[in-house]
């Protein structure tokens, strides 16, 4: 499904008509090229007093060849950039704004008290206008839980505030986002940074990430394709989100299981071939869909990565629900995930250094006329998530759910125009996310490199308003 308007706004005549009436122009978002670096231009760099991450940031900045420049407040990174053999030197002259920039990155790991917020006022009122289009914001703190002082833990949770706010202010396709690093997971970063500064998260905005501890021993990561060799499933495959998620994985280098209901075959086929996957047609609601998995897992040597994307919508108020559509729903979308991953880890079916990802969806955080059985399974889905992530870990097994806003798909070209449009619209991009969206976000929560992510649910939603 297209977005007219987006279309209409960004062509020549539309975008001076647009101007001239006054009305809001959604941006064509960046998204990832093959042929582009990490990031297209430089970082700027912020932080306070006590700064703990200028280090790890430095070393994973070199890895990704990014150009950098410090703010007058943070001097320090200069010296420390250098002996990483980074390009940088100091932003601004006096009270004069530096050159353009496309990232704003600010160290606020030091802060231990609200009467230290100056440090982020300063940096964020000189930079906020000399952020590129389509351009970055990353706030990186310690989590308030971990934090022993409870002045610590307030400062560090005001962030989420500053972050939330900038993502609506800064507008211009600009992303804002707030990364919890916890102690001993500084070496961690690299992945998520990778992810938030290039246009891969080009529509997810407004989310806290948490990075901790790894939960198995670092492997070597090749990065421009970090699933090389990965035996990956995809449920859902045929089309939607689920064949984006499959083409992003195979580009990464997975060796793929594409797995859909047999009505969907003639597609699933014909994806599978293109991606030179393995097809799998099951309809993983059945009772023995999860033992013939764990064979067929067994049978690869086990499988790497599991990506739960499988889902379905049967809309209606409660009071005209026939029970027949609430089992049907909170069994696809939740209940089945719950007996593969089961059946799979019990089996040592899914390695360890295995990765699982689950769609979630906004509905499922922010409720939603007509899907008390969706938005169900779908917060179930975040409970799952968040109650397996310890369980997981102790076998080097991560769990991560992302929750989709708007995206263009079947699914929601079916919603009536007038809801469609609010959905489209309302929120910090004005336009609804592609699949590819949801699947660049899920490939770097499934990428070997992402040890340090468990239990988080990430939503890939535009900073949308439902369930902010
Ligand atoms: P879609 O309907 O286009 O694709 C879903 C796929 O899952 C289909 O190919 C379908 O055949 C398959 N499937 C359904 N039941 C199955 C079963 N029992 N066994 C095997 N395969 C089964 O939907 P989509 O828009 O691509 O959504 C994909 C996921 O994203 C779903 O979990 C959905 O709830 C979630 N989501 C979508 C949006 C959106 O805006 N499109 C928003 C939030 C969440």
């Amino acid at each position: 499904m297209s977005d007219s308007y987006l279309n209409f706004a960004n062509s020549s005549f539309g975008a001076k008509l647009t101007n001239l009436i006054g009305l809001p122009k959604p941006l064509l978002l960046a998204r990832y090229r093959a042929d582009q670096p990490v990031i297209n231009g430089s970082v700027l760099l912020g932080g306070s007093a006590g700064s703990e991450l200028l280090q790890p940031l430095a070393r994973a900045f070199a890895a990704m060849a990014v150009q950098s420049v410090a703010h007058h407040a943070l001097p320090q990174w200069v010296a420390i950039a250098n002996q990483q053999g980074l390009m940088t030197g100091r932003w601004g002259v006096g009270d004069q704004p530096g050159a353009k920039v496309k990232a704003l990155v600010f160290d606020a790991s030091g802060l231990t008290d609200s009467s230290q917020s100056d440090a982020l006022y300063q940096f964020f009122h000189d930079a906020a206008r000399s952020l590129l289009t389509c351009g970055r914001v990353v706030v990186i703190g310690r989590p308030p839980e971990s934090c022993s002082a409870p002045r610590q833990a307030t400062v560090q949770r005001a962030l989420e505030g500053l972050t939330r706010s900038l993502g609506k202010e800064l507008k211009r396709a600009i992303t804002s986002n707030l990364v919890y690093c916890a102690n001993g997971a500084e070496d961690q970063l690299e992945s998520t940074m990778r992810f938030l500064l290039s246009p891969r998260s080009t529509y997810v905005s407004g989310q806290v990430i948490r990075v901790g501890k790894p939960t198995a021993d670092a492997a070597v990561i090749n990065w421009a394709q970090p699933l090389a060799g990965k035996k990956v499933l995809v449920t859902g495959a045929s089309r939607g989100i689920g064949a984006a998620i499959a083409e992003v994985m195979a580009r990464e280098g997975a060796q793929l299981i594409c797995l859909d209901v047999p009505q969907a075959q003639t597609g699933l086929d014909e994806i599978a071939a293109r991606l030179g996957g393995r097809a799998l047609a099951m309809d993983i609601s059945s009772t023995e869909a999860p033992a013939l998995l764990t064979a067929a897992a067994l049978a690869d040597g086990g499988w790497d990565v599991l990506v739960h994307n499988a889902g379905i919508t049967r809309d209606k108020t409660i009071a005209n629900m026939k029970e027949a559509l609430w089992q049907s729903v909170v069994n696809v979308n939740l209940s089945t995930q719950e007996r593969i991953n089961e059946a799979l880890v019990e089996a040592g079916a899914l390695k360890s250094g295995g990765r699982i990802v689950c769609v979630s969806s906004i509905s499922g955080i922010a409720g939603n006329l007509g899907q008390t059985n969706y938005a169900f399974s779908k917060a179930g889905v975040i409970g799952m998530v968040q109650s397996m992530a310890p369980v997981l870990a102790e076998r080097g097994i991560t769990i991560n759910a992302v929750a989709p806003g708007f995206i263009e798909t079947q699914m929601t070209a079916a919603i009536p125009f007038t809801i469609r449009e609010a959905g489209r619209r309302m929120n910090s991009m004005g336009q609804g996310g592609l699949p590819v969206d949801v699947a660049e976000t899920i490939a770097w929560l499934a990428s070997p490199a992402s040890a340090g992510l468990n239990g988080n649910v990430v939503r890939v939603c535009g900073q949308s308003l439902l369930g902010a």
